[in-house]
């Protein structure tokens, strides 16, 4: 079977085809490091993520060159900077590493590519020039603008006429474009503000040339897989088709994938509303970043997924009897086989993550049963198999139930240890005792040549 994947501009689910199998190409638009990430914010790389490590497994690892960039020129890093004294980049380098932090307790591979716009100015002034030589852009004096007129496609990725963009279009501090539904490539520079040359006068980049020209840098288009959250389809990647369609005059991206929201009480999870948690309080209140990597998945990635204790709750206890079901067979020596086609299969369909975790639930039972040696190095091998592809199963599992436990491990292991001690001593009667307080605290022990673990009771 091959890859089906849902693309946005057409609408359709539809086989994945690169244009080249030896290079699959994926851009995702990636944060505007100026604060802390809600947990909203880490579905798009935790979904994309999901996605990378599908084509790495169907194309091999050194064939997908996915970029994600960093966006540290913005109006509100620029505002951010001016009210604190700080330096853009002190606020950007330190947000950059906080949402690498964050991304990574989520298990998120690092992307071949990470560009910032700062380090590609000069890619977007040349885009740009193009785009004023061709006639698809023009200056005045508050900016070089995108001349919507000029491309017929607009609108195409959102399925919006272009009538019905001009309505609240207008953007402060742009009373000399021409047309309402015009957006700026170019801001001319304003006192205090960060500014560069170019040829059309210092200013700075919009936040819509930013993507286009990092793409051009780093992969080239066309690129087979562009994504983001359902945010951005419009205005953000209807204009990144509009400049980088009319500068190169051939398709920007072949498939556009977007993510659902994440939801509070069906609300979308947002700043400006103020419904937001962040993965570090999630991570500081004792939730392990594969929990939150879970429960991230535990929907599609197109439908609204609403965020609660009881969706993490689950994911927990799912991840427990994963974890339970390795250490059961921590003496087996996993056998060397890839993820099984059934789970494979779950993502394949468009990233069906709902019905791959079912698939790896079924792994963990199978693990849990399995009796002769043959069976056992299998059924481990095929559920460490599946977990890596999902990014999953990643710690010790041991460690796993101390930090599922938090502070009640230590008193656990205490316990675990004197049943050792009851035992060697042919105690058995105090050994049952320990071994039923443990059960009472929902531990189960296991004993095996190796020695004793314990493990969550499932
Ligand atoms: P921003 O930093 O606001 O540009 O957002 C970064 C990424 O997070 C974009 O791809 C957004 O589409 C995505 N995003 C923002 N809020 C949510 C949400 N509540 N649920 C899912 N994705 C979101
Ligand atoms: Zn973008």
């Amino acid at each position: 079977m091959t890859i089906q994947l849902t693309n946005t501009l057409t609408r359709r689910k539809e086989p994945f085809v690169p244009a080249d199998p030896s290079r699959v190409t994926m851009y995702v638009c990636g944060p505007t490091v100026y604060n802390y990430a809600h947990i909203g914010n880490m579905r798009p790389p935790v979904v994309f993520d999901v996605l990378f490590r599908l084509l790495r497994h169907t194309y091999g690892e050194s064939a997908v060159l996915y970029a994600r960039n960093y966006t540290d020129i913005d109006d509100r890093i620029i505002k951010l900077a001016l009210e604190s004294g700080q330096p853009m980049s002190a606020i950007t380098e330190k947000f950059a590493k906080i949402y690498d932090e964050d991304t990574g307790a989520l298990g998120v591979l690092t992307p071949t590519h990470q560009p910032r716009a700062t380090e590609n100015v000069d890619g977007m002034i040349k885009l740009i020039e193009t785009l004023i030589a061709n006639g698809s852009a023009y200056k005045v004096s508050t900016g070089v603008y995108f001349a919507v007129g000029s491309d017929e496609d607009y609108g195409k990725l959102s399925g919006r006429a272009q009538e019905d963009m001009q309505a609240g279009a207008r953007v402060e501090g742009e009373d000399d474009k021409r047309h309402p539904s015009d957006f700026a490539l170019w801001k001319t520079t304003l006192p205090g503000e960060p500014s560069w040359d170019a040829p059309f006068g210092a200013g700075r980049p919009g936040w819509h040339i930013e993507c286009s020209a990092m793409i051009d840098a780093e992969l080239g288009s066309p690129i087979d897989i562009h994504g983001g959250g359902l945010d951005l389809i419009f205005p953000h990647h209807e204009n990144e088709i509009a400049q980088s369609e009319s500068a190169h005059g051939h398709p920007l991206a072949r498939v556009w994938m977007h993510n659902g929201f994440l939801t509070m009480d069906t609300t979308k999870m947002s700043k400006s509303l103020g419904n937001v948690i962040t993965p570090r309080e999630l991570l500081e209140q004792g939730w392990q970043g594969e929990v939150l990597r879970w429960a991230l998945l535990s929907t599609h990635y197109r439908a609204p997924l609403d965020w609660t204790e009881e969706l993490m709750k689950q994911a927990q206890a799912s991840l427990d009897r994963l974890y339970g079901a390795v250490l059961r067979l921590r003496d087996v020596e996993a056998a060397d086989v890839e993820a099984p086609a059934a789970f494979v299969a779950a993502l394949q369909d468009d990233l069906n993550t709902a019905v791959a975790i079912a698939e790896l639930s079924a792994l963990a039972t199978a693990a849990n049963i399995a009796k002769k040696p043959a069976d056992m190095a299998k059924a481990k091998g095929e559920l460490l198999a599946a977990a890596k592809l999902f990014g999953v199963l990643q710690n010790d599992p041991e460690q796993w139930f101390r930090a599922s436990f938090g502070e009640q491990a230590a008193e656990i292991d205490k316990l675990v240890a004197e049943r050792v001690a009851a035992r060697a001593a042919k105690n058995y009667a105090e050994s049952d005792r320990l071994r039923d307080e443990l059960a009472a605290r929902g531990v189960e022990v296991m004993d095996s040549a190796s020695g004793s673990t314990w493990r969550r009771k499932g």
